[in-house]
């Protein structure tokens, strides 16, 4: 049985294959690509059918962080020319989400720039969650406010969110190279405490940092044993004025097989197309959707995506059908999974999830020496494709939407 066969059947079984396969499609040819988009658009169908979930972002406060992730145009000595504002009031955020509701998303994420909430901060998003769920009591909340302290995370389950996102970004071992100012312990550390205060658990990567094929595979690995409910796979956004602006090391072709073996190595976990769909898959964007069930609709954080009637465009104009607020996301035995953790937190014998161990190193910076003679072929195929064009033209600052007086693109 050749290695699509073998990752087909694994799937559709909803088992993780092994590193080395994972790490296999990561090295398949240009030829082989619509193959693979065929073994993972199986399993994609056979847990979440032709069904694409929708997720709309409104950005609590952005800009002026602290921190200093490499890959972040909010982050400490920004050079990148995007909105920067002090938190939104409940009003204004949920006038944010109600347009990301009526553009038919299903959950909202609430995110704030920082290194991690105060308790007031908690205060000011339960304030927010509540006048987002007065206008529309079925709309899920996933919150994004950095590193958690003890009791936030129960705090805002409380207060009515369903998830939390925090996501791994890369490998343990070149997470020192992209950030400095907390580590991946920490970040391992808060989606612990989201989990086991019964959050859904929402964390993924981010792809085209200069990592290589193992470093990919590594933290796919990691979020899958996390236990994260959903995984946003997001293709570097290099915007000018951040450390990584020169890194344009991705195809289309590149993000489809990355996301293929993220759908393998998670075959009934939520996997979402993030930040750069539009930038780095371009026209292939359709072809995404075979192999991701989840994505963002409009713009993101701090940059434009395409018009929120263009995604609907596409997914219909694919095969696929928007999510309705009724339709279960997750497989049942996934949701029942995530109940579970839920039950066993409000009872206060919560199990948190398993993250990753090993220890740390340098990054070797861009991708790593081929393992074989076909990942030489597809690392030259990447490589001649992209050919480190800066294309920044590709890259919008958001301008309309929160923070602004424009409104949003939904
Ligand atoms: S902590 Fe969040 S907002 Fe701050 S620099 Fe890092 S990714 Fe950006």
């Amino acid at each position: 049985m050749d290695l699509l066969d073998t990752l087909t059947a694994k799937g559709l079984r909803g088992e993780v294959p092994t590193r080395e396969e994972a790490l296999a499609v990561l090295a398949t040819t240009d030829d082989e690509l619509l193959d693979v988009v065929a073994a993972a658009g199986k399993v994609r169908r056979r847990w979440f059918g032709r069904r694409v979930k929708l997720n709309y972002l409104v950005n609590l406060k952005s800009g002026l962080c602290p921190e200093d992730c490499n890959y972040c145009s909010q982050r400490l000595g920004s050079k990148a020319e995007i909105l920067k504002y002090t938190w939104l009031k409940p009003d204004q955020a949920a006038e944010a989400a109600r347009a990301g509701v009526a553009g038919g998303a299903k959950r909202v994420c609430l995110v704030a720039s920082g290194r991690g909430p105060t308790d007031r901060d908690i205060d000011r998003v339960t304030d927010t969650m509540a006048a987002i769920q007065e206008a529309d009591p079925e709309v899920e909340i996933c919150v994004c406010l950095g590193l958690l302290s003890d009791n936030q995370a129960e705090r805002l389950k409380a207060a009515g969110a369903d998830a939390y996102n925090h996501n791994l970004n890369t490998s343990e071992k070149t997470y020192g190279d992209i950030t400095t100012t907390h580590t991946y312990a920490d970040r391992v550390d808060t989606v612990k405490k989201a989990h086991g205060a019964g959050l859904s658990a929402c964390s993924g990567l981010i792809a085209g940092m200069g990592e290589s094929d193992e470093d990919l595979v590594d933290v796919v690995f990691a979020l899958r044993e996390l236990g994260s409910d959903s995984v946003p796979v997001n293709f570097l956004i290099p915007f000018e004025g951040t450390p990584l602006a020169k890194e344009w090391n991705l195809t289309p072709q590149r993000c489809l097989r990355i996301l293929a073996m993220v759908r393998f190595v998670n075959p009934d976990t939520e996997v979402r197309i993030a930040g750069g769909r539009e930038v780095h898959l371009r026209s292939m964007q359709p072809l995404g959707l075979h192999l991701a069930n989840s994505i963002f609709l409009g713009d993101y954080l701090t940059s434009e995506g395409q018009a929120g009637q263009t995604d609907l465009d596409m997914i219909k104009d694919a095969g696929f059908e928007v999510e309705g607020a009724g339709e279960a996301t997750l497989p049942r035995h996934r949701a029942d999974v995530a109940a579970a953790s839920s039950a066993a937190s409000a009872c206060g014998t919560a199990a948190s999830a398993c993250g990753s161990g090993g220890g740390c190193g340098p990054c070797g910076g861009h991708a790593h020496a081929p393992a074989s003679e076909d990942t030489a072929a597809s690392a030259a195929e990447d490589a001649a494709a992209s050919d480190g064009e800066l294309r920044s033209d590709l890259v919008k600052v958001r301008l309309r939407g929160a923070g602004t007086e424009l409104a949003p693109n939904a």
